[in-house]
Protein backbone atom coordinates (compact mmCIF):
# COMPACT_ATOMS: atom_id res chain seq x y z
CA UNK A 1 0.00 0.00 0.00
CA UNK A 2 3.24 2.11 -0.35
CA UNK A 3 1.96 5.93 -0.34
CA UNK A 4 -1.22 4.94 1.67
CA UNK A 5 0.31 2.90 4.55
CA UNK A 6 -1.31 3.65 7.81
CA UNK A 7 -3.45 6.22 7.10
CA UNK A 8 -6.90 7.31 7.92
CA UNK A 9 -7.49 10.03 5.55
CA UNK A 10 -6.19 10.70 1.89
CA UNK A 11 -6.55 14.77 1.15
CA UNK A 12 -5.99 15.32 -2.67
CA UNK A 13 -4.81 19.02 -2.91
CA UNK A 14 -2.62 20.89 -0.73
CA UNK A 15 -4.46 24.15 -1.60
CA UNK A 16 -6.53 26.11 1.47
CA UNK A 17 -9.08 23.44 1.60
CA UNK A 18 -7.24 20.58 1.62
CA UNK A 19 -4.72 22.11 4.34
CA UNK A 20 -6.86 23.02 6.45
CA UNK A 21 -9.15 19.76 6.67
CA UNK A 22 -5.66 17.81 6.81
CA UNK A 23 -4.28 20.04 9.60
CA UNK A 24 -7.53 19.86 11.69
CA UNK A 25 -7.73 15.85 11.03
CA UNK A 26 -3.82 15.42 12.32
CA UNK A 27 -4.53 17.74 14.88
CA UNK A 28 -7.43 15.40 16.21
CA UNK A 29 -5.11 12.31 15.81
CA UNK A 30 -6.06 10.79 12.98
CA UNK A 31 -3.26 10.14 9.66
CA UNK A 32 -3.08 11.84 7.11
CA UNK A 33 -1.55 11.72 3.42
CA UNK A 34 -1.57 14.90 1.50
CA UNK A 35 -1.22 14.52 -2.22
CA UNK A 36 -0.87 17.60 -4.80
CA UNK A 37 -0.07 17.03 -8.60
CA UNK A 38 2.23 19.94 -8.66
CA UNK A 39 5.63 20.28 -6.96
CA UNK A 40 4.49 22.66 -3.93
CA UNK A 41 2.03 23.16 -1.68
CA UNK A 42 -0.20 26.05 -1.06
CA UNK A 43 -1.90 25.43 -4.43
CA UNK A 44 -2.46 29.08 -6.03
CA UNK A 45 -1.57 30.71 -3.20
CA UNK A 46 1.86 29.28 -3.54
CA UNK A 47 4.50 31.99 -3.16
CA UNK A 48 8.08 31.64 -3.61
CA UNK A 49 10.86 34.07 -2.87
CA UNK A 50 12.99 34.96 -6.68
CA UNK A 51 16.30 34.01 -5.83
CA UNK A 52 17.88 36.89 -8.36
CA UNK A 53 16.02 39.42 -6.89
CA UNK A 54 14.88 38.81 -3.21
CA UNK A 55 11.21 39.61 -4.36
CA UNK A 56 8.77 37.42 -2.74
CA UNK A 57 6.39 36.75 -6.03
CA UNK A 58 2.77 35.22 -5.96
CA UNK A 59 3.29 32.92 -8.82
CA UNK A 60 -0.67 32.67 -9.39
CA UNK A 61 -1.31 35.71 -9.64
CA UNK A 62 -1.79 38.39 -6.60
CA UNK A 63 -3.17 36.86 -3.03
CA UNK A 64 -4.35 39.54 -1.15
CA UNK A 65 -6.10 38.26 2.28
CA UNK A 66 -9.39 40.09 3.66
CA UNK A 67 -12.18 38.47 5.81
CA UNK A 68 -14.68 39.50 8.19
CA UNK A 69 -14.72 36.36 9.63
CA UNK A 70 -12.85 36.30 12.97
CA UNK A 71 -12.69 33.03 13.48
CA UNK A 72 -10.48 32.16 9.95
CA UNK A 73 -8.22 35.04 11.35
CA UNK A 74 -8.16 33.20 14.91
CA UNK A 75 -7.42 30.05 13.00
CA UNK A 76 -4.91 31.13 10.53
CA UNK A 77 -2.93 32.89 13.24
CA UNK A 78 -2.09 29.36 14.80
CA UNK A 79 0.39 29.02 11.68
CA UNK A 80 1.53 32.98 10.73
CA UNK A 81 2.27 37.03 11.88
CA UNK A 82 0.27 39.44 10.09
CA UNK A 83 1.35 43.00 8.85
CA UNK A 84 -1.92 45.13 7.95
CA UNK A 85 -2.19 45.82 4.18
CA UNK A 86 -5.01 47.66 2.50
CA UNK A 87 -5.55 46.62 -1.01
CA UNK A 88 -5.74 49.74 -3.40
CA UNK A 89 -5.85 49.46 -7.59
CA UNK A 90 -6.05 51.52 -10.74
CA UNK A 91 -7.20 51.25 -13.84
CA UNK A 92 -6.22 53.15 -17.02
CA UNK A 93 -8.55 54.04 -19.83
CA UNK A 94 -9.03 55.58 -22.90
CA UNK A 95 -4.68 56.96 -21.74
CA UNK A 96 -6.55 58.21 -18.26
CA UNK A 97 -5.58 56.79 -14.33
CA UNK A 98 -8.60 56.58 -12.21
CA UNK A 99 -9.01 54.43 -8.40
CA UNK A 100 -11.05 51.96 -8.51
CA UNK A 101 -13.08 50.30 -7.16
CA UNK A 102 -15.68 53.28 -8.42
CA UNK A 103 -16.11 55.91 -5.96
CA UNK A 104 -16.12 59.48 -5.53
CA UNK A 105 -12.70 60.64 -7.14
CA UNK A 106 -13.58 57.93 -10.31
CA UNK A 107 -16.72 59.57 -10.95
CA UNK A 108 -15.37 63.20 -10.12
CA UNK A 109 -12.46 62.82 -12.20
CA UNK A 110 -14.26 60.78 -15.22
CA UNK A 111 -16.81 64.23 -15.15
CA UNK A 112 -13.76 66.93 -14.44
CA UNK A 113 -14.55 68.06 -11.70
CA UNK A 114 -15.18 67.57 -8.08
CA UNK A 115 -18.72 66.24 -7.57
CA UNK A 116 -20.43 65.96 -4.08
CA UNK A 117 -21.98 62.44 -2.53
CA UNK A 118 -25.81 63.05 -3.43
CA UNK A 119 -24.69 65.05 -7.15
CA UNK A 120 -22.54 61.91 -7.94
CA UNK A 121 -25.89 59.10 -6.66
CA UNK A 122 -27.84 61.15 -8.83
CA UNK A 123 -25.63 61.59 -11.84
CA UNK A 124 -25.57 57.84 -11.77
CA UNK A 125 -29.14 57.11 -11.36
CA UNK A 126 -29.78 58.35 -14.23
CA UNK A 127 -27.81 56.52 -16.57
CA UNK A 128 -28.57 53.20 -14.43
CA UNK A 129 -31.10 51.58 -16.97
CA UNK A 130 -33.67 51.04 -15.16
CA UNK A 131 -33.83 47.69 -14.65
CA UNK A 132 -36.63 45.73 -12.47
CA UNK A 133 -34.14 42.61 -11.65
CA UNK A 134 -30.99 42.75 -13.60
CA UNK A 135 -30.61 39.48 -14.90
CA UNK A 136 -27.22 39.45 -15.94
CA UNK A 137 -23.24 41.01 -15.30
CA UNK A 138 -24.11 43.74 -17.53
CA UNK A 139 -27.46 44.77 -16.26
CA UNK A 140 -26.35 44.64 -12.81
CA UNK A 141 -23.39 46.74 -13.80
CA UNK A 142 -25.18 49.46 -15.76
CA UNK A 143 -27.95 49.45 -12.32
CA UNK A 144 -24.85 49.65 -9.98
CA UNK A 145 -22.77 52.66 -11.88
CA UNK A 146 -24.73 53.39 -14.85
CA UNK A 147 -24.03 52.99 -18.56
CA UNK A 148 -21.06 55.10 -19.35
CA UNK A 149 -18.74 54.20 -16.31
CA UNK A 150 -20.02 50.64 -17.26
CA UNK A 151 -18.41 51.13 -20.79
CA UNK A 152 -15.59 52.70 -19.58
CA UNK A 153 -14.35 50.42 -16.83
CA UNK A 154 -16.57 47.23 -16.87
CA UNK A 155 -17.35 46.28 -20.37
CA UNK A 156 -13.86 45.85 -21.67
CA UNK A 157 -12.15 44.47 -18.90
CA UNK A 158 -14.68 42.05 -18.72
CA UNK A 159 -15.05 40.56 -22.21
CA UNK A 160 -11.19 40.53 -21.71
CA UNK A 161 -11.39 38.86 -18.36
CA UNK A 162 -14.12 35.95 -19.67
CA UNK A 163 -14.26 36.08 -23.42
CA UNK A 164 -18.06 36.03 -22.83
CA UNK A 165 -20.56 38.52 -23.67
CA UNK A 166 -21.70 40.16 -20.05
CA UNK A 167 -24.95 39.80 -21.12
CA UNK A 168 -24.60 35.94 -20.45
CA UNK A 169 -22.06 36.08 -17.58
CA UNK A 170 -23.63 35.80 -13.87
CA UNK A 171 -24.69 39.46 -11.91
CA UNK A 172 -22.89 37.90 -8.67
CA UNK A 173 -19.30 38.47 -10.47
CA UNK A 174 -19.86 42.07 -10.30
CA UNK A 175 -21.23 42.34 -6.87
CA UNK A 176 -18.15 41.42 -5.88
CA UNK A 177 -16.79 44.95 -6.12
CA UNK A 178 -18.12 48.05 -3.69
CA UNK A 179 -19.32 51.30 -5.52
CA UNK A 180 -18.94 54.11 -3.23
CA UNK A 181 -20.02 57.32 -3.06
CA UNK A 182 -17.52 58.89 -0.75
CA UNK A 183 -13.29 58.81 -1.49
CA UNK A 184 -12.27 55.82 0.66
CA UNK A 185 -10.75 54.04 -2.38
CA UNK A 186 -9.92 50.66 -0.41
CA UNK A 187 -10.46 47.22 -2.74
CA UNK A 188 -12.22 45.61 0.13
CA UNK A 189 -14.86 46.27 2.63
CA UNK A 190 -13.54 43.39 5.14
CA UNK A 191 -12.83 44.24 8.83
CA UNK A 192 -9.59 42.29 8.54
CA UNK A 193 -7.18 43.11 5.70
CA UNK A 194 -3.46 41.68 6.01
CA UNK A 195 -0.64 39.74 4.75
CA UNK A 196 1.25 36.92 5.73
CA UNK A 197 4.79 38.29 7.34
CA UNK A 198 6.44 35.03 5.98
CA UNK A 199 4.52 34.59 2.93
CA UNK A 200 1.77 32.13 2.05
CA UNK A 201 4.10 29.41 1.24
CA UNK A 202 5.03 29.26 5.01
CA UNK A 203 1.63 28.92 6.01
CA UNK A 204 0.93 25.49 4.73
CA UNK A 205 4.32 24.25 5.57
CA UNK A 206 3.57 25.32 9.15
CA UNK A 207 0.18 23.69 8.48
CA UNK A 208 1.19 20.14 7.13
CA UNK A 209 4.30 19.83 9.23
CA UNK A 210 2.81 17.53 11.93
CA UNK A 211 4.19 14.41 12.39
CA UNK A 212 0.52 12.71 11.58
CA UNK A 213 0.67 14.28 7.65
CA UNK A 214 2.65 13.05 5.15
CA UNK A 215 2.59 15.23 1.90
CA UNK A 216 3.55 13.49 -1.65
CA UNK A 217 4.07 16.32 -4.20
CA UNK A 218 4.04 15.36 -7.85
CA UNK A 219 1.25 13.08 -7.28
CA UNK A 220 -1.82 12.89 -9.33
CA UNK A 221 -4.73 11.03 -7.62
CA UNK A 222 -6.13 9.64 -11.13
CA UNK A 223 -2.55 7.69 -11.36
CA UNK A 224 -2.65 5.97 -8.07
CA UNK A 225 -6.26 6.16 -7.12
CA UNK A 226 -7.19 2.57 -8.28
CA UNK A 227 -4.04 1.35 -6.20
CA UNK A 228 -5.12 3.39 -3.36
CA UNK A 229 -7.05 1.02 0.09
CA UNK A 230 -10.44 2.42 0.64
CA UNK A 231 -10.28 5.22 3.15
CA UNK A 232 -12.23 8.51 3.41
CA UNK A 233 -11.12 11.03 0.70
CA UNK A 234 -11.35 14.87 0.91
CA UNK A 235 -10.97 15.92 -2.63
CA UNK A 236 -9.96 19.59 -3.95
CA UNK A 237 -9.49 19.05 -7.75
CA UNK A 238 -11.94 20.01 -10.44
CA UNK A 239 -15.17 18.15 -9.92
CA UNK A 240 -16.11 17.15 -13.91
CA UNK A 241 -12.64 15.32 -13.79
CA UNK A 242 -12.99 13.20 -10.95
CA UNK A 243 -15.97 11.63 -13.06
CA UNK A 244 -14.07 11.71 -15.88
CA UNK A 245 -16.05 14.25 -17.56
CA UNK A 246 -18.35 11.84 -18.62
CA UNK A 247 -21.21 14.51 -17.94
CA UNK A 248 -19.09 17.03 -20.28
CA UNK A 249 -16.78 19.81 -19.51
CA UNK A 250 -17.51 22.38 -17.13
CA UNK A 251 -16.13 26.30 -18.24
CA UNK A 252 -13.30 27.06 -16.84
CA UNK A 253 -11.11 30.38 -17.09
CA UNK A 254 -7.50 29.91 -17.34
CA UNK A 255 -4.64 32.81 -17.08
CA UNK A 256 -0.99 33.30 -18.68
CA UNK A 257 1.16 35.18 -16.39
CA UNK A 258 3.78 36.56 -18.38
CA UNK A 259 6.42 37.55 -15.77
CA UNK A 260 9.46 40.33 -16.69
CA UNK A 261 12.09 41.97 -14.65
CA UNK A 262 12.84 45.59 -14.45
CA UNK A 263 14.67 48.13 -13.02
CA UNK A 264 13.43 50.53 -9.84
CA UNK A 265 9.60 50.78 -10.27
CA UNK A 266 7.78 49.37 -12.66
CA UNK A 267 4.61 50.88 -12.21
CA UNK A 268 4.18 52.73 -8.56
CA UNK A 269 1.43 50.83 -7.19
CA UNK A 270 0.41 46.90 -6.67
CA UNK A 271 -1.82 46.21 -9.24
CA UNK A 272 -3.09 48.43 -12.44
CA UNK A 273 -5.61 47.13 -14.45
CA UNK A 274 -6.51 48.18 -18.49
CA UNK A 275 -10.17 48.52 -18.85
CA UNK A 276 -9.73 48.95 -22.61
CA UNK A 277 -10.31 45.82 -25.13
CA UNK A 278 -7.79 46.91 -27.35
CA UNK A 279 -4.85 46.29 -24.75
CA UNK A 280 -4.47 42.39 -24.43
CA UNK A 281 -3.90 42.08 -20.95
CA UNK A 282 -6.22 42.78 -18.17
CA UNK A 283 -3.74 43.52 -15.73
CA UNK A 284 -0.41 44.35 -14.03
CA UNK A 285 0.82 43.56 -10.77
CA UNK A 286 3.65 44.40 -9.49
CA UNK A 287 4.65 41.85 -6.83
CA UNK A 288 6.77 44.22 -4.40
CA UNK A 289 4.68 46.46 -3.26
CA UNK A 290 2.58 44.05 -1.77
CA UNK A 291 5.25 43.73 0.92
CA UNK A 292 6.40 47.16 1.37
CA UNK A 293 8.01 46.10 4.94
CA UNK A 294 10.50 43.73 3.35
CA UNK A 295 12.58 46.92 2.41
CA UNK A 296 13.79 48.76 -0.76
CA UNK A 297 14.56 46.52 -3.89
CA UNK A 298 17.02 47.84 -6.78
CA UNK A 299 14.71 45.32 -9.16
CA UNK A 300 11.47 44.46 -9.31
CA UNK A 301 9.16 42.23 -10.87
CA UNK A 302 5.94 42.20 -12.59
CA UNK A 303 3.07 39.97 -14.30
CA UNK A 304 0.84 40.70 -17.15
CA UNK A 305 -2.70 39.00 -16.53
CA UNK A 306 -3.84 37.18 -19.82
CA UNK A 307 -7.05 35.37 -19.38
CA UNK A 308 -8.47 32.81 -21.92
CA UNK A 309 -10.62 29.69 -22.00
CA UNK A 310 -8.83 26.70 -20.14
CA UNK A 311 -8.58 23.72 -22.26
CA UNK A 312 -7.95 20.17 -21.15
CA UNK A 313 -4.17 20.87 -20.66
CA UNK A 314 -4.29 24.10 -18.71
CA UNK A 315 -4.92 25.09 -14.70
CA UNK A 316 -8.67 25.77 -14.26
CA UNK A 317 -8.65 28.95 -12.38
CA UNK A 318 -12.00 30.36 -12.39
CA UNK A 319 -15.52 28.80 -12.93
CA UNK A 320 -17.08 30.85 -15.71
CA UNK A 321 -20.70 29.52 -14.45
CA UNK A 322 -23.22 30.10 -17.46
CA UNK A 323 -26.53 28.62 -17.15
CA UNK A 324 -25.62 25.74 -18.63
CA UNK A 325 -22.41 25.15 -16.45
CA UNK A 326 -24.33 25.40 -13.72
CA UNK A 327 -27.12 22.68 -15.02
CA UNK A 328 -23.99 20.67 -15.61
CA UNK A 329 -22.80 21.33 -12.23
CA UNK A 330 -25.64 20.40 -10.49
CA UNK A 331 -26.10 16.82 -12.19
CA UNK A 332 -22.22 16.34 -11.41
CA UNK A 333 -23.25 17.43 -7.85
CA UNK A 334 -26.15 14.61 -7.57
CA UNK A 335 -23.29 11.66 -8.82
CA UNK A 336 -20.81 13.28 -6.12
CA UNK A 337 -23.78 12.85 -3.58
CA UNK A 338 -23.59 9.39 -4.15
CA UNK A 339 -19.63 9.18 -3.26
CA UNK A 340 -20.50 8.36 0.53
CA UNK A 341 -16.53 8.44 1.29
CA UNK A 342 -15.58 11.44 -0.80
CA UNK A 343 -15.98 15.16 0.45
CA UNK A 344 -15.65 17.30 -2.80
CA UNK A 345 -14.49 20.73 -1.54
CA UNK A 346 -12.63 24.12 -2.39
CA UNK A 347 -12.99 26.50 -5.65
CA UNK A 348 -12.62 23.43 -8.28
CA UNK A 349 -14.63 20.78 -5.95
CA UNK A 350 -17.13 22.88 -5.67
CA UNK A 351 -17.51 24.76 -8.35
CA UNK A 352 -17.64 28.06 -7.05
CA UNK A 353 -15.26 31.42 -6.88
CA UNK A 354 -14.16 31.39 -3.47
CA UNK A 355 -11.66 33.45 -1.81
CA UNK A 356 -9.38 31.83 0.50
CA UNK A 357 -11.16 33.31 3.40
CA UNK A 358 -13.89 31.51 2.24
CA UNK A 359 -12.20 28.42 1.16
CA UNK A 360 -10.58 28.10 4.86
CA UNK A 361 -13.96 28.63 6.50
CA UNK A 362 -15.45 26.43 3.98
CA UNK A 363 -13.11 23.81 4.56
CA UNK A 364 -13.23 24.31 8.48
CA UNK A 365 -17.16 23.58 8.33
CA UNK A 366 -16.75 20.71 6.14
CA UNK A 367 -14.13 19.12 8.59
CA UNK A 368 -16.59 18.97 11.41
CA UNK A 369 -20.33 18.14 9.73
CA UNK A 370 -18.41 15.75 7.04
CA UNK A 371 -14.79 14.79 7.23
CA UNK A 372 -14.73 13.59 10.81
CA UNK A 373 -17.98 12.01 11.29
CA UNK A 374 -17.00 9.71 8.45
CA UNK A 375 -13.54 8.81 10.17
CA UNK A 376 -15.47 8.23 13.50
CA UNK A 377 -17.67 6.10 11.64
P1 LIG B 1 -6.49 25.46 -4.90
O1 LIG B 1 -5.63 26.47 -4.23
O2 LIG B 1 -6.71 25.53 -6.37
O3 LIG B 1 -5.89 24.02 -4.54
C1 LIG B 1 -6.30 22.83 -5.18
C2 LIG B 1 -5.08 21.93 -5.31
O4 LIG B 1 -5.51 20.63 -5.77
C3 LIG B 1 -4.08 22.44 -6.34
O5 LIG B 1 -2.82 22.61 -5.73
C4 LIG B 1 -4.05 21.34 -7.40
O6 LIG B 1 -2.74 21.12 -7.93
C5 LIG B 1 -4.52 20.12 -6.60
N1 LIG B 1 -5.10 19.08 -7.46
C6 LIG B 1 -6.09 19.23 -8.37
N2 LIG B 1 -6.34 18.05 -8.98
C7 LIG B 1 -5.49 17.13 -8.42
C8 LIG B 1 -5.25 15.75 -8.65
N3 LIG B 1 -5.93 15.06 -9.58
N4 LIG B 1 -4.31 15.10 -7.91
C9 LIG B 1 -3.59 15.81 -6.99
N5 LIG B 1 -3.76 17.13 -6.74
C10 LIG B 1 -4.70 17.79 -7.46
N6 LIG B 1 -8.30 34.77 -2.89
C11 LIG B 1 -8.23 35.78 -1.97
O7 LIG B 1 -8.69 35.61 -0.83
N7 LIG B 1 -7.62 36.98 -2.28
C12 LIG B 1 -7.08 37.21 -3.51
O8 LIG B 1 -6.54 38.29 -3.76
C13 LIG B 1 -7.16 36.18 -4.50
N8 LIG B 1 -6.64 36.38 -5.73
C14 LIG B 1 -6.69 35.37 -6.64
C15 LIG B 1 -6.10 35.57 -7.89
C16 LIG B 1 -6.09 34.57 -8.84
C17 LIG B 1 -5.45 34.82 -10.17
C18 LIG B 1 -6.70 33.30 -8.53
C19 LIG B 1 -6.70 32.20 -9.56
C20 LIG B 1 -7.30 33.11 -7.29
C21 LIG B 1 -7.30 34.12 -6.33
N9 LIG B 1 -7.86 33.94 -5.06
C22 LIG B 1 -7.79 34.95 -4.13
C23 LIG B 1 -8.55 32.70 -4.69
C24 LIG B 1 -7.66 31.65 -4.01
O9 LIG B 1 -6.64 31.25 -4.91
C25 LIG B 1 -8.56 30.47 -3.63
O10 LIG B 1 -9.53 30.87 -2.69
C26 LIG B 1 -7.82 29.29 -3.02
O11 LIG B 1 -6.72 28.92 -3.81
C27 LIG B 1 -8.77 28.13 -2.88
O12 LIG B 1 -8.11 27.03 -2.31
P2 LIG B 1 -8.49 25.56 -2.77
O13 LIG B 1 -7.80 24.66 -1.82
O14 LIG B 1 -9.96 25.44 -2.91
O15 LIG B 1 -7.94 25.41 -4.26
N1 LIG C 1 -14.09 44.26 -13.16
C1 LIG C 1 -14.10 45.17 -14.20
N2 LIG C 1 -13.12 46.11 -14.27
C2 LIG C 1 -12.11 46.17 -13.37
C3 LIG C 1 -12.10 45.26 -12.31
C4 LIG C 1 -13.10 44.30 -12.24
O1 LIG C 1 -14.98 45.11 -15.05
O2 LIG C 1 -11.23 47.03 -13.53
C5 LIG C 1 -15.17 43.24 -13.11
C6 LIG C 1 -14.77 41.97 -13.88
O3 LIG C 1 -15.94 41.44 -14.48
C7 LIG C 1 -14.27 41.07 -12.78
C8 LIG C 1 -15.22 41.44 -11.62
O4 LIG C 1 -15.41 42.84 -11.78
O5 LIG C 1 -14.36 39.71 -13.12
C9 LIG C 1 -14.69 41.12 -10.25
O6 LIG C 1 -13.46 41.80 -10.05
P1 LIG C 1 -12.30 41.19 -9.17
O7 LIG C 1 -11.24 42.19 -8.99
O8 LIG C 1 -12.92 40.54 -7.98
O9 LIG C 1 -11.75 40.13 -10.21
P2 LIG C 1 -11.22 38.67 -10.15
O10 LIG C 1 -11.17 38.21 -8.73
O11 LIG C 1 -12.26 38.00 -11.01
O12 LIG C 1 -9.89 38.76 -10.81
Amino acid sequence: MGLFEGADLIVVGAGFFGATVAERAAAAGFRVVVLDRRGHVGGNAYTYTDAATGIEVHRYGPHIFHTSSAEVVDYLSAFTSWVPYEHRVWTTAGGRVFPLPINLATISLFNGRLMAPGEARAWVAERAGGFAAPANLEEKAISLVGRPLYEAFIRGYTQKQWQTDPTRLPASIITRLPVRYNFDNRYFNDTFQQMPEHGYTAIFERMLAGANIAVHLGVDWFAVRAAAPDLPVVYTGPIDRYFDERLGRLGWRTIDFAHEVHDGDFQGCAVMNYADADVAWTRIAEFKHFASWRGEFQKTIIAREYSRFAGAADEPYYPIDLAEDRARYDAYRALAAAEKRVVFGGRLGTYRYLDMHQAIGAALRAWEREVRPLLAG
